[in-house]
């Protein structure tokens, strides 16, 4: 031990001078700041979403509600790094640069199928873990416990044709859970399912956030899907607006 080493007694002192450590709000996951997007030029031009502000934050449960065509697919597609605005910014201060957001931290649930038609749900599952670079037994086994953890371990050696379109849906949220994700962001993931079969697909999309410690944003058009989160979102002709029946009184920050 080096003879400058300060005494426990001046290290605890030190440490009270500080004071407590008190942690600072979390920066949110995704920052949409003064974001638009449209199509074409000129008189051509189409405007797809309004300058946008909003956040989400850890622990958010948000429903993007709109009729067709108001924007909910491109909001979405921004905050998915997929697409990138024509005006403002979008950021992920909570996360990382763009190229960190996939596979994993940011998962996408789509409206319509999305698994490959070779390969066993299971391998559909660990797919994008081998791609970020997993070895195929780690990434099988976090397949299988992703499958374990929303009751569709039955499913695990079926092909995609050999399942429902239900079924299919909930193997994709259960992709989506094996990346761990840290934000859920499904487009309309009941679009093409019956009522009764989307609400399951709604309750597995909680269940996988609750699992994951993620946050999750659904765009409906459905009201009955948007009353099933505490938090909607109305988007109208590509404008984000503060919803009247909000229970949470959370606004687009
Ligand atoms: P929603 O998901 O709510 O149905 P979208 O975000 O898909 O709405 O679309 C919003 C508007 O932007 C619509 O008017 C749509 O026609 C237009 N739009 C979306 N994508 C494109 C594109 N690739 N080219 C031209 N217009 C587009
Ligand atoms: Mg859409």
């Amino acid at each position: 031990m080096s003879a400058v080493t300060p005494s426990l007694d001046e290290r605890l002192r030190a440490l009270k001078d500080r004071g407590p450590a008190v942690p600072g709000p979390l920066p949110p996951l995704v920052r949409v700041s003064g974001a638009a997007r449209s199509y074409g030029e000129g008189s051509a031009a189409r405007v797809a979403l309004r300058q946008t502000n909003c956040e989400i934050s850890d622990g958010d449960r948000i429903a993007l509600m709109g009729p067709s065509g108001s924007g909910k697919s491109t909001l979405l597609h921004l905050m998915a790094g997929l697409d990138q605005p024509t005006v403002g910014t979008v950021d992920w201060p909570g996360i990382g640069p763009r190229e960190a957001l996939r596979p994993g931290p940011v998962a996408i649930v789509f409206q319509g199928p999305s698994l490959l038609p070779a390969l066993s749900v299971v391998e559909n599952v660990a797919l994008p873990l081998i791609f970020g670079g997993q070895s195929n037994d780690e990434a099988t086994a976090r397949a299988d416990r992703a499958l374990a953890q929303l009751e569709l371990s039955e499913l695990r050696d079926k092909l995609p044709e050999e399942i429902s379109g239900g079924q299919a849906q909930r193997v994709a949220v259960g992709r989506a859970l094996a990346g761990e994700p840290r934000l859920i962001l499904a487009d309309e993931p009941t679009g093409q399912l019956d009522r009764e079969i989307g609400s399951h697909v709604v309750d597995l999309l909680i269940a996988a956030a609750d699992h994951a410690d993620a946050a999750l944003v659904i765009s409906t058009h459905d009201p009955a899907i948007g009353a099933r989160l505490p938090t909607r979102w109305q988007l109208a002709d590509g404008e984000l607006l503060v919803s009247a029946d909000d229970d949470s009184k959370e606004t687009p920050r």
